[in-house]
């Protein structure tokens, strides 16, 4: 039996597209931006447990160990204890994903 190169049950990895990455973004700083006009900051957000990413963890490939140094820590999208401005739920600080941004030394 042959299998199929392109069509359902191919190994071919799932990729997000600019559309999809843009969109989740933008869906956060909607969020972000209630959040600041109801006077609660994005560090307020995360301590009251609601994490305000909006983006599935499998959109963004999220795996709970690093990417090398990469890691959600070191990420500009982090809230610490547990959160990020984009991945939905919540994350760990050894984490990372395909939105990874590392933060300005
Ligand atoms: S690496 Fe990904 S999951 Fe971790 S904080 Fe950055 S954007 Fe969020």
């Amino acid at each position: 039996m042959e299998r199929k190169k392109d069509g359902i049950g191919s190994q071919k990895p799932q990729v997000m597209t600019r559309r999809e990455l843009l969109r989740g973004m933008a869906v956060t700083a909607g969020v972000l931006a209630a959040g600041a006009a109801a006077g609660i900051g994005p560090i307020g957000i995360a301590e009251a447990g609601k994490c305000p990413g909006m983006t599935p963890k499998a959109t963004l490939h999220y795996q709970d160990h690093p990417n090398g140094a990469q890691h959600c820590a070191v990420c500009t999208n982090f809230i610490a204890p547990g959160c990020c401005k984009v991945v939905a739920g919540p994350v760990v600080p050894t984490g990372y994903c395909l939105a990874f941004s590392p933060k300005a030394a």
